[in-house]
């Protein structure tokens, strides 16, 4: 099964609306209108409103990094799924490790952030990914098909079709350490694995994107892998140049 190509760009504590709108003017001035590259951006919150205005004649889609599992009402700070569609937004990044290590993010608020996008109309980039520790130990996988079942339990089929995957090793973020494209391959055909044991109907439809120091020159031969569909890049998504670099290699 053909599955979508997907690069998404995790923006993380980065860019006012003035530097949203420079970085997001340079995107489309070099966007290729052909391309079969979804392409998404993932600005802050503060950002949302100024990118959806730019992009709203633009194929680039619109993302936005968390949410809250709430509806509405008294959680003060937090931002709701109905509150990031009506902000132009039609992706949310769900269970990034930044989230899951500083913000104590575990997988049952995850599954809880996953069924208020999905309920929505949003669909989640549903991050996993072991730690170095977790790796060195031989836990990838216990922790990587833990947090899959954990965060998909109780999705129905149809929304379970709306889910992008993205396995993002915790050492590779942000550190200049990427996996190998044996080691990500491995690893996203264990979780297509994992996916066929959740919903045998969903595996070889579900994108999985790898992430992790992702840059243009290391993107080729993640993307050469059969279970690579495309890369969450955190870093190298801030310089429109290096981020086409990116979609180029897709
Ligand atoms: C990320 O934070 O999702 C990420 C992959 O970051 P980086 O590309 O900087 O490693």
């Amino acid at each position: 099964m053909s599955r979508p190509k997907i690069i998404a760009g995790n923006w993380k504590m980065n860019c006012t609306p003035a530097e949203t709108k420079e970085l997001i003017t340079s995107l489309i001035a070099s966007e290729k209108s052909e391309s079969e590259i979804v392409t998404i951006v993932c600005p802050p919150f503060t950002s949302l409103s100024v990118a959806s205005e730019l992009l709203s004649e633009s194929s680039i889609k619109l993302g936005a990094q968390n949410l809250s599992e709430h509806e509405s009402g008294a959680y003060t700070a937090e931002i709701s799924a109905g509150m990031l569609i009506a902000a132009g937004v039609k992706y949310v990044i769900i269970g990034h490790s930044e989230r899951r290590q500083y913000y104590h993010e575990n997988d049952s608020l995850i599954n809880a952030k996953l069924k208020a996008a999905l309920n929505n109309g949003l669909l989640p980039i549903f991050c996993v990914g072991e730690s170095l520790k977790e790796r060195e130990a031989g836990k990838s996988q216990k922790v990587v098909s833990g947090q899959l079942l954990n965060g998909m339990d109780g999705l129905s089929l149809e929304n379970m079709r709306n889910l992008t995957v993205a396995y993002e090793p915790v050492w590779a973020i942000g550190s200049g350490k990427t996996a190998t494209p044996k080691m990500a391959q491995d690893m996203h055909k264990y979780i297509r694995e994992n996916l066929a044991k959740i919903e045998p109907a969903i595996a070889s439809s579900t994108p999985i994107l790898y992430g992790g120091s992702v840059k243009a020159d290391n993107a080729v031969g993640l993307f050469s892998q059969p279970d690579i569909d495309g890369a969450l890049v955190g870093g190298a998504s801030l310089s429109a140049d290096s981020f086409m670099k990116i979609i180029e290699a897709a």
